[in-house]
């Protein structure tokens, strides 16, 4: 059974790893995929813990450097150039973590389950990757962990945009029966139903699909299809065939994503660290964890169930949801 090592000191990194073989990665160019964070979000993975993984990494005779790829969006992120300037703003240079800050905007075409995804070229052209994910929630996916990190932020603009836009909801009016399900749910008052009138704005869409999962009467169809499903292959697109580690931190545990500049408030007490080789199960036992200390946290805040994600990562193949988690 895949193993998730969980401990709440980061000075335990060095035993946890152990359980894992490092070995391997001697040699290697390691891109450590991480977060850098978005300007005015204060909840972004710290220098400082970047700092202690890449000593490990040295110690294990990896050459590492941060990486992480532009955004879709204009603001902070959307050039290599702004992005380099924010990564340096929140402390990310060569000086306070002992490596490069690599930022990329071309991608590599790689097909999962008969779509097209653009997996970034340092991910692409590497055999080890080391990932640092912070665990929080997300408007879209209700969670944000290392399958998302992988899924939106391994890949190109462009794949970026297509997995944004797929969850988007399309209506059939001769299937509905105007029941107003789909306008309860909707976290974002972007549908109305009175009487016989469906009315959606676009505006205030989100694109979760929440809207379209409470449709009993398949009035409702996504855009593409569950933008979850599309991270989980995505994620897939990015670390098949590859030795990869994944380290979640569970602190600073936010409504909304590390890219929001208004994530809003904490939703739930700091837990600790967890690490695996496996992004399912290592997103499984954060779930479980955070379940434990506030329940359906990001289902009651989010209202987008967050296990879509990892049950699919599952069925593509891209790990196991059952995993043994041992306590250092
Ligand atoms: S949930 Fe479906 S059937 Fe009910 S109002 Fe919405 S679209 Fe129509
Ligand atoms: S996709 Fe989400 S935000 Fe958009 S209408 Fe449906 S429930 Fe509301």
């Amino acid at each position: 059974m895949t193993k998730v090592i969980f401990f709440t000191d980061i000075t335990k990194l060095p035993d946890a790893l152990t359980f894992f073989s490092l070995e391997s990665f001697a040699g290697k160019k390691v891109p450590v995929k991480l977060h850098m964070g978005e300007k005015n979000n204060p909840y972004f993975v710290k220098p400082d813990l970047v700092k202690d993984v890449i000593v490990e990494l040295k110690k294990a005779h990896t050459d590492p450097f941060l990486f992480d790829t532009t955004v879709a969006y204009h603001g902070s992120r959307h050039t290599k150039i702004e992005y380099q300037n924010l990564a340096k703003l929140h402390g990310f240079t060569r000086k306070n973590v002992g490596c490069d800050v690599l930022i990329d905007d071309s991608g590599v075409p790689t097909v999962v389950e008969g779509r097209t995804y653009e997996v970034a070229d340092h991910l692409k052209h590497s055999t080890h990757i080391f990932t640092l994910s912070h665990v929080k929630g997300h408007i879209q996916s209700g969670m944000g962990g290392a399958i998302k990190n992988f899924g939106m932020g391994g890949v190109t603009k462009e794949t970026k945009i297509r997995i944004h836009d797929s969850s988007y909801p399309v209506y059939q009016k001769d299937a509905c029966t105007y029941c107003g399900v789909c306008a309860e749910i909707c976290p974002f008052h972007a549908i109305k139903v009175n009487d016989d009138i469906w009315d959606y704005n676009e505006q205030k869409c989100f694109g979760c699909g929440a809207c379209v999962d409470s449709c009993s009467s398949n009035a409702l169809t996504y855009q593409d299809a569950d933008l979850q499903f599309l991270l989980a292959c995505s994620a897939k697109a990015c670390v098949q065939e590859k030795t990869v580690l994944y380290l979640n931190e569970l602190k600073r545990i936010a409504k909304g994503c590390d890219c929001d500049p208004n994530a809003g408030p904490i939703i739930c007490p700091d837990i600790g660290y967890l690490l695996s080789d496996d992004p399912v199960a290592i997103d499984k036992a954060s779930l479980d964890l955070i379940h434990k200390v506030k329940e359906n946290v990001f289902l009651k805040v989010n209202k987008v169930d967050p296990l879509k994600q990892i049950k699919y990562g599952e069925k593509i193949g891209l790990g196991s949801s059952s995993y043994e988690l041992l306590k250092l």
